[in-house]
């Protein structure tokens, strides 16, 4: 009923409203077609999604970081407190709609704010949000209504790490380091990690203040957008990409002569952490990133072949988008990084999506000719059981009955795996295996029921 009334509503309003242009463009509308700026991730890329997904996964598990999934809308407030209001995000990119309850919602345009929220609403950092360090990841879409182009749509994926509950700098290079090792992993090449300190609440009013002077001293060769938020976020202007802004923000006051003395002891200590792991970064007076929660450390990772789209990694430290919703202090530090363009520069550099190969063992049943079917059958057993016990077994795909291959081609086909374990008609005889190393040549004769407990050791 509600849907109906809800319907008949709609098709009113759409017919008083004729008279205005976007209306007829709406009649124009192909749902066969999806909204501009959003994609279907087809079967001939999805696996490679999985395949980047996995090795989140893995790296996120080795530092220590847990799974959690965030709802995609949030109350708008989240965003306009959390996120801030002099950010492109805030002011133009957001979907916004009312439910019908009346509430006004937005589909998240990025993950944090939403997963300081679920901390705080959980206390998975404590209490009062404080005493407990907590360690989180997500992946997922997010909405942005920008104008799409390559690298750049309205739904795009993130993987995002958060770090919540420690202030040190520790934490920072620790996130920065799980960004590399993912990039790493990935197989990513000609990567740049850019760092930069936008300072703290104690220092930043001071170096608005300069950098306002500086740029209302120049404001005539300033782009509209800059200039309009010029007196609420100067900082902003500092990453404008016009060319108009940037050759003027290049001479502009550096932040490194404003930082009080905590935040420069942070800086320091996070860049002398990135060269104790030998990570080489890039620092850049400019990187304020466009979302105003930041503290202290800014980072982003780019790549040498993405084009205008270079960024495939933001992130850095949030110590005050706790209390700017509601929240305790909860001191935090993350990352998101952009699967579409990872998968993107991945594809462009021929990077390989696939895991190496798992398979540890290769079973097999030495059966020339089909002289030895209980061969086959006993490697049938065999495969099964070491994948049950969580070993990675292949075997070949022939049976006694369809295309049995021979002992040769079976045994070339084993080079990939690090054993395999032969069956033939002497085995059968004495309920043994020949397990050989395929790496060293040697063989032993194990008794069928022991393989798994030999492949351990
Ligand atoms: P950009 O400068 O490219 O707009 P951003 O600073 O707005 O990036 P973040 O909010 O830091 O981006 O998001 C982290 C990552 O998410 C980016 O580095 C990028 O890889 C990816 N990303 C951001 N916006 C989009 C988008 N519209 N389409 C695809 N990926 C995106
Ligand atoms: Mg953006």
């Amino acid at each position: 009923m509600a849907l109906k009334r809800g319907l008949g509503q709609s098709l009113k309003f759409l017919k008083k409203n004729k008279k205005y242009g976007w209306v007829s463009a709406m009649e124009d509308i192909d749902s066969r077609k999806a909204p501009r700026g959003v994609r279907d991730i087809l079967p001939a890329e999805s696996w490679k999604w999985a395949y980047v997904l996995n090795v989140a996964a893995g790296v996120t598990a080795h530092f220590g970081y847990s799974e959690i999934h965030l709802p995609v809308f949030e109350h708008t407030e989240l965003f306009t407190r959390g996120v801030g209001d002099t950010t492109d995000i805030v002011e133009k990119e957001m979907y916004t709609f009312t439910d019908r309850g009346g509430r006004s919602l937005t589909l998240r345009p990025e993950a944090t704010a939403g997963m300081v929220r679920a901390a705080l609403e959980h206390g998975l950092c404590g209490d009062r949000g404080q005493g407990r360090a907590s360690k989180l990841w997500c992946w997922g879409p997010m909405f942005r209504y920008e104008r799409p182009q390559k690298g750049r749509y309205r739904q795009f994926f993130q993987i995002d790490v958060e770090c919540l509950g420690l202030p040190g700098p520790a934490a920072d290079v620790e996130v920065i380091a799980l960004s590399a090792e993912m990039f790493r992993r990935l197989g990513l090449k000609n990567l740049e990690v850019v760092v930069n300190s936008v300072g703290c609440p104690q220092c930043r009013p001071q170096y608005r203040k300069v950098l306002f002077d500086y740029f209302m001293s120049r404001k005539g060769g300033l782009c509209e957008t800059c200039l309009g938020r010029l007196e609420r976020n100067p900082l902003r202007a500092l990453d404008c990409k016009k060319p108009e802004c940037s050759s003027i923000a290049d001479d502009a006051p550096s932040v490194y002569e404003h930082l009080c003395e905590e935040c420069a002891a942070h800086f320091e200590e996070v860049k002398a952490g990135l060269t104790r792991l030998s990570f080489p970064h890039r620092l850049d007076k400019r990187l304020v990133r466009g979302l105003d929660y930041y503290t202290k450390t800014a980072y982003e990772v780019l790549s040498g072949d993405l084009g205008a789209q270079n960024a495939v990694c933001g992130g850095g430290r949030y110590d005050n988008l706790s209390e700017s919703i509601g929240g305790p202090h909860l001191p935090g530090v993350g990352f998101a990084a952009g699967m579409d363009r990872i998968v993107m520069v991945m594809e462009q550099q021929g990077a390989s999506f696939r895991e190496k190969p798992q398979s540890q063992v290769y079973v097999v049943a030495q059966d020339d000719a089909g002289s030895c079917p209980e061969a086959r059958g006993a490697a049938q057993v065999l495969t099964h059981r070491l994948r049950t016990k969580g070993i990675a077994a292949e075997q070949d795909g022939g049976d006694s009955v369809h295309a049995a291959r021979s002992f040769k081609a079976q045994m070339k086909s084993a080079a990939g795996a690090a054993w395999a374990c032969i069956i033939g008609p002497e085995e059968l005889a004495k309920n043994l295996v020949a397990l050989k190393n395929l790496r060293t040549g040697e063989q032993i004769h194990v008794p069928f029921e022991d393989v798994e407990s030999h492949l351990k050791t």
